[in-house]
């Protein structure tokens, strides 16, 4: 995209001109569709679990109140759809806190085994009710410098899609190591797996693979954009490798010692 621009100048003789300015506006063109793209992305998951819970209360007002077993249907999906919208929004805050480069505190020691610990036992409930096994190894001792919480919010992101998406009795590998100066965080599963000409996608904001399945697991299709939005800032990088049918591994690279660029 190019901007024409005009502007009139004049010569030191006196002669009069015309200077013609081509600026490329691309970058900022397309940063404006990213926007525009994004709020119609954001007003379009509001609105359907808005409109759902809208048809289920005014379907209750018109009678259905009045069949006891009916009516707490109605109310469990109304709950659902409102737990679904408060998760949503949660996301949408943790990207914008991600985003705001003023945040206070980026860095802090942080004992690896400690975070997953605490990731765990946020994730176990879930996992057992799949009867998925977790089997979790973390680097004794290992430490490094980044914020707290989203070193949690990494692992809590990708054990949840690695139990999610996987088949009843199916496993979990997670393991972080260090290697060189790197910390490197995979997880594996047994899952559904990721089409190929969609791995690339997945990162993507609102991305899902299968929209209807995800929603109704409970998703947002934003967590694997905070994780790599998250992994950036720290000089990382994450990919997936993965199989349709028999499962996918997701890896995270952190360098250890790098400060978070905040610039990029
Ligand atoms: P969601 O809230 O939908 O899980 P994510 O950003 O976490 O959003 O993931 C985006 C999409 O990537 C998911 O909807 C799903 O289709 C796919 N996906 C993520 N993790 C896995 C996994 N471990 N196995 C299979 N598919 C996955």
């Amino acid at each position: 995209f190019l901007k024409v621009s005009k502007k009139k100048i004049t010569y030191e003789d006196d002669k009069e001109g015309v200077l013609f300015i081509l600026s490329d506006v691309t970058f900022l063109k397309k940063l404006e569709r990213i926007r525009s793209d994004f709020v119609a992305n954001v007003s379009h998951e509001l609105k359907t679990p808005l409109t759902s819970i809208k048809g289920f209360v005014e379907t209750l007002k018109d009678g259905a109140i009045d069949d006891k077993d009916i009516a707490i249907k109605f109310l469990n999906i109304v709950e659902v759809e409102v737990e679904r919208l408060v998760r949503l929004i949660n996301d949408l805050l943790y990207l914008s806190e991600i985003e705001n480069v003023a945040m206070p505190i980026l860095e802090e020691k942080v004992v690896i085994e400690e975070v997953m610990t605490e990731s765990i036992e946020l994730l176990k409930i879930k996992a057992e009710k799949k009867n998925i096994q977790l089997d979790v190894k973390v680097q004794e001792g290992l430490e490094m410098n980044i914020y707290r919480d989203w070193l949690k919010q990494i692992f809590i992101n990708l054990i949840d899609n690695a139990i999610v998406y996987n088949k009843e009795n199916g496993k979990v590998w997670v393991t972080v190591e260090k290697s060189d100066s790197i910390v490197v965080i995979k997880v594996k599963d047994t899952g559904i797996g990721i089409p190929e000409r969609e791995i690339e996608r997945v990162f993507e904001r609102f991305y899902r693979v299968d929209k209807g399945r995800s929603r109704k697991l409970g998703g947002t299709g934003l967590g694997l954009s905070i994780v790599k939005h998250i992994v950036e800032l720290y000089g990382g990088k994450v990919w997936v490798e993965s199989q349709e049918g028999i499962g996918s591994e997701f890896t995270v690279t952190i360098p250890i010692g790098k400060k978070a660029d905040l610039h990029q």
